[in-house]
């Protein structure tokens, strides 16, 4: 038997090289069987101190109005130049060239292969070598954080571009589409980076992306199936977040809630109709009274909680009004909702922020990072099933509640 092993191997090894000729002659092999499995995915350069500057999708009247395929940053003012970029994620590298984009700058091309068999690639544009900094080798396998290039100088100011996208696996994009590039298969990359985070947390369940945004929190029915509101569009979703039917409405809906154990939509107009959970539309009605939601920082038992945005701390009082304790946190906004989830605290912020803490102390103890986009519709609500529903502008998480709790024990 140790022979057979032994032969096994040697016939493996030989198979490797063969295998290591083949890769410079075919230049897309599957990253996963040179570079292993994509697990987490981070941002290419330090979020504290660079700056999304022009945000994907957006039309740059600098190009003929064509649309943006990437995030550009750059760091503090006048120190862009020769920043350190980092690989987002590990992969295997499909292109690398100092002078990819000509006098615009080097291009780096990483394809990542998640364990789910979601396969994209990053690109990184605008940069340069320097003394201590060089790109890596193509069909080289990186790992996520290794410095893969700096940024570079060009104009009109050194910053990174930076991209997602499911297609060119191995060329340099323009970095600019006459159609809007969400069509042709570039990603956001920032909501990319955080919701494949979140898919990687145990925790995670399930995530819907709505083509149009929430115009209002979704209605939780008593089966923990949902009614999602998007203006002329109503849409039935299952438990674990399919959506499983879309209504085409005859005016723009701007509110949902239950009457009489019945969903009613309010429309713009302020005539309001039923809605069956089988995508039916019913009877038109007199509009419900508006819900009066409650402090979002009140518990249902009285306790009471303050989030200030701008110091990041969060307050607990006591009844008399005193304080109870007092946590830093960081969170992207002060806007948010408590929500009690067995003995623990949950925190839901606008940015995205979804935290469990002790409520003894206000220590933090578990918890992820959405994306949350901009404005928009903001609802969390907590379910029989254990499930934290979170709608943030165009997207619901389904996230379990105690397996978020998993580092609260204690
Ligand atoms: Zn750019």
């Amino acid at each position: 038997m140790i022979y057979g092993w032994g032969r096994t191997v040697k016939r493996f090894l030989c198979f490797g090289l063969i295998g290591a000729a083949l890769l410079t002659l075919i230049p897309l092999v599957r990253a996963q069987d040179q570079c292993g499995v994509t697990m987490g995915i981070s941002f290419p350069v330090d979020r504290a101190s660079f700056t999304l500057v022009q945000a994907f999708g957006v039309p740059s009247p600098r190009h003929q109005g064509r649309y943006h395929t990437g995030e550009d940053y750059h760091g503090p003012r006048g120190a862009s130049l020769g920043q350190p970029v980092r690989a987002a994620a590990s992969g295997l590298v499909t292109y690398s060239a100092p002078n990819g984009w000509g006098r615009d700058g080097g291009v780096v091309i990483i394809q990542h292969v998640f364990a789910d068999g979601t396969t994209v690639y990053s690109q990184y544009g605008h940069m340069m070598e320097t003394s201590t900094i060089l790109f890596p080798a193509r069909y080289s396998c990186v790992n996520q954080g290794d410095i893969i290039g700096a940024v570079g100088d060009i104009r009109p100011a050194p910053h990174l571009h930076f991209e997602i996208r499911t297609n060119q696996p191995d060329v340099p994009g323009a970095g600019y589409t006459w159609n809007p590039p969400l069509t042709l298969g570039w990603l956001q990359p920032s909501r990319f980076i955080l919701n494949m985070n979140v898919r990687q947390n145990p925790a995670f369940r399930w995530q819907v992306e709505l083509p149009e945004p929430l115009t209002a929190p979704p209605l939780v029915l008593s089966d923990g199936s949902l009614l999602a509101l998007s203006g002329e569009r109503l849409r039935g979703i299952t438990p674990d977040g399919r959506v499983l039917w879309r209504l085409a409405l005859p005016e723009t809906g701007v509110g949902l809630a239950l009457d009489g154990g019945l969903p009613v939509i309010t429309y713009s107009s302020g005539a309001a109709q039923v809605a069956t959970a089988n995508g039916q539309l019913g009877e038109t009605r007199t509009a419900p009274a508006p819900v009066v939601s409650g402090d979002p920082f009140t518990l249902a038992d009285g306790r009471r909680y303050a989030l200030d945005g701008g110091t990041q701390v969060l307050t607990a009082f006591n009844a008399d009004g005193s304080t109870r304790w007092q946590t830093p946190l960081e969170v992207d906004s002060g806007d948010g909702q408590v929500a009690q989830l067995g003995d623990h605290l949950l925190l839901v912020t606008r940015g995205g922020d979804v935290l469990a803490l002790h409520d003894a102390t206000g220590a933090r103890c578990g918890g992820l990072r959405l994306y949350a986009g901009r404005g928009g519709v903001f609802g969390v609500q907590v379910g029989a099933d254990g499930v934290v529903r979170v709608a943030l502008n165009d997207q619901i998480t389904g996230v379990d509640g105690q397996t978020l709790l998993g580092g609260c024990a204690s």
